[in-house]
């Protein structure tokens, strides 16, 4: 018997979006306790009973009785070239303690807030716009999503759209959560990287909102390039990174290391 077993959670859904993104959800033990935006390590046995474990977003809010992954397929990965496989009823390990940044103490009191995503790095935010607590806090709720394809965009349009239908949330968000998407690849109604759009005052024109204001506070997840980039944004305008010690305007995690 693996000494993981302990920490194995029955597998409870699996929806496979494109060829490449699927999401699946598993059982949430009593005494597993996060906060909407973290990330926790997952994984499986591999064929030599060893664990591969690697750290996913819960796309699943802090009071979800289940909890929900958006995962990507690498191609020869490790992890995800056996984690497209599972079924309902299959075990995948969890470790009993999660972590992260994107989590609402780690930002100071604001107005709007922007949760800034590409590719799978729109998982933490499935979780903090379905929190009641995002909407006490902020008056607004401005969530991006930017792919190269269209269809890479399904998942998160989904989240989005069952949010507002939500009976648990829909009271809270009212109409305070705008969301834009956008594709560098296919022509769609929205292209291009959303820091170009962010630059070009494009994103706020689109959505009629105003444009970036001191009490603006930001949250981004995706590859390095965007993070990085983000980043040069938010420094431009005098905003400092947050922490969960050090509560700041911007904060942000890493989509996957690479
Ligand atoms: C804080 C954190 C949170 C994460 N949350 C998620 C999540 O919610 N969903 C998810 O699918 N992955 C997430 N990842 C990435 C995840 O940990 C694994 O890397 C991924 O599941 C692939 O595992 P693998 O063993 O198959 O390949 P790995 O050996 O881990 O990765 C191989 C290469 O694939 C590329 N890659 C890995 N993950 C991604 C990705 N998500 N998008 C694009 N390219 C990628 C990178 O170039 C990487 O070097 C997260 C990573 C970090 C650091």
């Amino acid at each position: 018997m693996s000494k993981f077993s302990k920490n194995f959670q029955k597998v409870t859904y699996v929806k496979h979006w494109t060829e490449n993104l699927f999401s699946f959800r598993i059982t949430r033990p009593k005494s597993f306790k996060f906060r909407s935006g973290e990330f926790v390590m997952i994984g499986l046995i591999d064929n030599y009973n060893k664990p591969i474990l690697r750290a996913y977003s819960i796309c699943s809010p802090s009071w979800s009785d289940e909890l929900e992954f958006y995962s990507i397929i690498v191609k020869n990965g490790p992890l995800t070239s056996k984690l497209k496989n599972i079924k309902i009823g299959d075990k995948i390990i969890m470790m009993p303690k999660s972590t992260g940044t994107l989590v609402l103490d780690a930002l100071k009191p604001g107005k709007r807030l922007f949760l800034i995503s590409s590719g799978t790095g729109f998982a933490p935010f499935a979780a903090l716009i379905r929190e009641p607590e995002t909407y006490e806090r902020f008056e607004n709720i401005i969530v991006t999503h930017t792919c190269r394809l269209m269809t890479e965009l399904s998942y998160s349009q989904n989240i989005i759209q069952e949010c507002k239908k939500n009976e648990l949330i829909k009271e809270f968000i009212d109409d305070k959560l705008l969301s834009y998407h956008s594709t560098t690849r296919d022509d769609y109604f929205f292209n291009g990287r959303i820091t170009e759009l962010i630059l070009s005052n494009k994103l706020f024109n689109d959505l009629e909102i105003n444009s970036i204001s001191t009490d603006d506070r930001f949250m981004f997840c995706g590859s390095m390039g965007l993070n990085n980039d983000l980043k040069k944004i938010m420094e431009k305008n005098n905003f400092c990174e947050g922490s969960n010690n050090y509560p700041g305007e911007f904060v942000l995690e890493k989509a996957f290391v690479g």
